[in-house]
Order: C-alpha cells, then structure tokens, then sequence
C-alpha cells in the first residue's frame, strides 16, 4: 500500500451522518481519520496536531469554507496540506472555482464510498508531487 506514510486525515463537517460515514471509508482503506464539526473546531484540531490531508466541507455553521481554507493554510506547518473542498453544491463550475480559490480537490457529496478513498489518496498524492 502506497498510503502508509500520508494517512491522518482531518474530516470537517458539521453533519454527523455524513461525518461517519466519510470516517468509516478512511478507515476502511487504511487512513486514520479524525474529526471537527466547526470552523473553529477544525483550526484548532490543526493546531494541535497537522494533519496529512483535510477534508473541508465548505458548508460549515460558523465560516464559509472559502475563509476556512485561508484560516487553515495560514497556520504553522499548514501551507503544503492538502485541503480536499468536499461540498453538497451540485453546480456547473463549482468544481473550477473551489480549485482556483486553491483547494487541492473537490468531492462532491453525497460521496461515493466505491471511489472516495482513491480519490482523497490521488489528492495528498498530487499535491506532494505538485
Ligand atoms: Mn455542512
């Protein structure tokens, strides 16, 4: 398995449905994942303890996901982690602007439990390599 070095994965989201869930798929495929469910929770969960990989729901009750990833980036040792845009929008060109604002990838919810894992695992892999 090629994840073994790269695998704590912070999932944020203020569903707890749809936080299990992304959780026991991590953890299926062999990441560590750890939760917040505010803005405020996820920052300082990074704080704490920088994570390999953020998964951002950009629907969160206390700050738009846009200013979330700016709060997370500016953190000591979060500049270079990768911040997943994981999002309930279903529009044309959500995926093109979360990526140009300089998110690392965009899942859309619900997600697919089949491919989500490969995907956040593409998206720490290319954003290693980018
Ligand atoms: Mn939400």
């Amino acid at each position: 398995m090629s994840i073994s070095n790269e695998r704590r994965v912070l999932v944020v989201e203020d569903n707890a449905k749809n936080s299990k869930l992304a959780c026991a798929v991590l953890e299926i495929a062999g990441f560590e994942a750890f939760t917040a469910t505010s803005a405020a929770e996820a920052v300082a969960a990074c704080t704490r303890d920088v994570p390999d990989a953020v998964l951002l729901d950009i629907q969160l009750p206390d700050r738009p996901g846009d200013q979330v990833l700016l709060d997370l980036r500016a953190l000591p040792d979060m500049a270079a982690v990768p911040v997943i845009a994981v999002t309930a929008f279903a529009m044309a060109g959500d995926r093109e602007r979360l990526l140009d604002h300089g998110f690392d990838g965009y899942i859309p919810k619900p997600i697919d439990v089949a491919t989500f894992a490969a995907t956040v695992h593409a998206c720490i892999d290319d954003a290693r390599h980018a």
